[in-house]
């Protein structure tokens, strides 16, 4: 509690101080965003709380940095910085991770009002899918738990949970958000296959696997034809986060690396008859290899290193920050948290 107060203290300061006052161009600032729900959306409580923003929340975003920065499209900008022509002044663009079907119901008409470029990162084989990342799982899971599952699982699928540290012994409504965020960070030494298999037995041992898989009828994330009207509007452009979101760690074969990366921007090539010139690393994960095979794929790549970015630095590692709602509430909080300094 003291902590958070401290950082927002800090956050107000950064807002009086920081760069967004006094950096001079050419520089870019990248932020990232993932879903845009609005307040009472019943996917708020299995989502992380530095995943989320409302609309409302998005629209005060936009307004607030139009103020200190001139709005761009990634692509573009990484173009003229090539090219040793980047736009003068301080840029700023918006990148959303996933491929959300509420970044169509919620945050398009947010964007299309501020008239605000974006790029929105895709996983392509789940594009109209009910596919369901794991660390949405694993909350929707830790929601409807009880110690008496428990006694359901097998030793060994017992033995890999208690190696992850992911608590047994809770009921449901001790599955605070900050107890989720906890258990899905020590989850990430195990592989997304591991994760997903160790969930698979999970969910078949709750009585009601749909309470816990989410509702049958729903589909988190875009179909073809509300990512194709969004690249109509010419507002939104598409890159690839991967055909399945898998991170690119040292364990994966050469053949899943390029299936992954150039696998993904040849699906997004033939669905929306351009190319997209993009790629955003999943989790930022990224070995030496992947990095290689990214670079001969793709124009740049966003990583979740936190900072802004200048012409000359490295355009396959572009440096974003995450503005959530659990650290912009209020334009003080988010240009603090823009930043980029550490621990805001
Ligand atoms: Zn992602």
């Amino acid at each position: 509690m003291i902590k958070r107060l401290a950082k927002s203290v800090l956050r107000v300061s950064a807002n009086l101080i920081g760069p967004h006052h006094w950096r001079r161009g050419p520089c870019l600032l990248v932020l990232t965003y993932h879903r845009v729900l609005p307040e009472g959306h019943p996917d708020r409580a299995s989502e992380q709380p530095g995943m989320l923003v409302t609309p409302e929340l998005l629209a005060m975003h936009f307004e607030t940095l139009k103020h200190y920065f001139t709005p761009v499209h990634l692509d573009d900008w990484l173009r003229a910085a090539k090219a040793g022509d980047p736009p003068p002044g301080r840029s700023l663009a918006i990148t959303f991770d996933d491929g959300w079907r509420d970044n169509y119901e919620h945050a398009f008409p947010v964007i299309r009002a501020a008239g605000m470029p974006v790029t929105l990162f895709l996983v392509t084989d789940m594009v109209g899918s009910r596919y369901q990342f794991w660390p949405n799982r694993l909350a929707r899971v830790l929601k409807a738990w009880h110690p008496k599952h428990a006694q359901h699982l097998d030793e060994a699928t017992k033995r890999q949970l208690v190696s992850l540290s992911v608590p047994l012994d809770i009921v449901g409504a001790e599955a605070t958000p900050e107890l989720i965020d906890a258990v899905i960070g020590r989850c990430k030494v195990a592989s997304d296959a591991r994760l997903h298999a160790l969930l698979d037995q999970v969910e078949a041992v709750l009585p009601d696997a749909s309470s816990a898989g989410g509702d049958e009828t729903a589909r988190d994330l875009l179909d073809w034809d509300e990512v194709r009207e969004m690249a109509d509007s010419g507002l939104v452009r598409f890159g690839s986060h991967t055909r399945r979101h898998t991170r690119l760690r040292e364990d994966l074969k050469e053949t899943q690396l390029e299936d992954e990366i150039a696998g993904s921007r040849r699906i997004l090539k033939e669905k929306l008859g351009r190319p997209a010139p993009l790629f955003c690393y999943p989790n930022g994960d990224c070995s030496p290899r992947a990095y290689a095979v990214v670079k001969d794929a793709y124009e740049g790549a966003v990583s979740m290193q936190r900072g802004w970015h200048a012409p000359g630095e490295d355009p396959f590692m572009v440096k974003r920050i995450g503005v959530h709602g659990d650290v912009s509430q209020f334009s003080t909080g988010l240009l603090g948290r823009v930043s980029g300094w550490k621990g805001l």
